[in-house]
């Protein structure tokens, strides 16, 4: 919700992402511009993984409802047009694996890579866990199974240590993993020709566009963080209770009054999520302000995003506030977050 929520764009793009010359050329069964794209794609996933995993991770003691995590992305080769191609980039044996390990996470002390395929969590094998549950009807069909492991490993992990049944190079093995209880949400790079990035209440998504237009790791938290804050501030829900239009009428009155009060809330708690993850709070004043000179108010609808520059100067008085307070193990507890009972 920092940018006009866009239609989707399916994965499906990725096939179309490849230059002419590629998709014109014979036909030798290797797309050297794909599997290029596809690792390119694999770095920024492994990116936002690392980032999320640290913002959820630090902010834990902050969130009163918490998830079981790992720290393990996984893909579904499902998702792409040449499934050959896809598996042979990711360096998949099967059809679900793992696309990044997050540093410092229980999927990492577990000696789980990149490229490990993943065929069954506690003997249940990947291709028999159920995709049908109403709960996952608003993800993209293409997204329904690895929501679907997501779901059954974090149910599994809340209540024990879980063994995975993964294969490299045709090899298999079984290997115990643990979690940590963090805060929820999941992340994802979605493949996109626009720079947007959103948040459902449970999803925090950023295009490959914008993912590519970040200087440094400060810079894309800053973005994650703004995302993250909306998930935890349940401003989704909240927003729907209050009948606010989300929409293109969302643009006008109060509609519009109650999403730019969303937009402040979850600029005010990101600072306070970078802090508290080790990434530098002032990159969110250095990247609004480089996006904001470079896109001007084209993608922003006027009336329920403030300016840039008045972002700025938001951005100025709550590090300021957070820095004028004691941190405690070098953590500022977010107001925003605070408990009400
Ligand atoms: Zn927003």
């Amino acid at each position: 919700m920092d940018f006009m929520i866009r239609t989707w764009i399916s994965l499906v793009a990725l096939s179309f992402a490849a230059p002419l010359s590629a998709q014109e050329g014979p036909d030798d069964g290797v797309n050297a511009d794909m599997i290029l794209a596809l690792k390119g794609l694999q770095l920024l996933d492994h990116r936002l993984n690392a980032i999320g995993y640290r913002l959820v991770d630090a902010n834990a003691p902050y969130c009163d409802e918490k998830a079981a995590r790992t720290g393990l992305l996984l893909n579904d080769v499902a998702q792409y047009v040449d499934q050959e191609t896809a598996r042979f980039a990711l360096g998949f044996d099967g059809s679900i694996g793992i696309t990044a390990v997050a540093p410092d996470s229980p999927a990492e002390l577990a000696k789980l890579s990149p490229g490990d395929t993943l065929l069954a969590i506690n003997t249940m094998p990947v291709g028999e866990i159920a995709t049908d549950d109403p709960e996952l009807s608003n993800q993209q069909p293409v997204y329904r199974r690895v929501a679907a492991i997501n779901q059954l490993l974090e149910q599994a992990l809340a209540e024990d240590k879980v063994e995975l049944t993964i294969s490299q190079g045709g090899i298999s093995r079984t290997v115990a993993i643990g979690s940590v209880m963090t805060c929820p949400s999941q992340f994802q790079i979605r493949v996109s020709a626009d720079r947007s990035a959103s948040a459902d209440g449970k999803l925090v998504s950023v295009t490959s566009r914008l993912a590519e237009y970040f200087l440094s790791d400060d810079e894309f938290a800053a973005v994650v963080a703004h995302e993250l804050a909306h998930n935890l501030l349940k401003h989704r829900d909240r927003l729907d209770a209050e009948g606010v239009n989300r929409g293109f009428f969302g643009q006008f009155g109060n509609s519009a009054e109650k999403i730019k009060d969303s937009e402040i809330e979850a600029d005010r708690l990101s600072v306070w999520l970078m802090a508290n993850a080790g990434y530098d709070p002032q990159a969110a004043i250095g990247f609004w302000t480089r996006y904001g000179k470079e896109h001007g108010k084209g993608i922003l609808s006027a009336s329920t995003h403030y300016r840039w520059k008045k972002r700025v100067q938001l951005f100025e008085e709550e590090i300021a506030e957070m820095e004028a307070i004691r941190p405690v193990d070098g953590k500022y507890a977010p107001p925003l977050l605070a408990k009400t009972d």
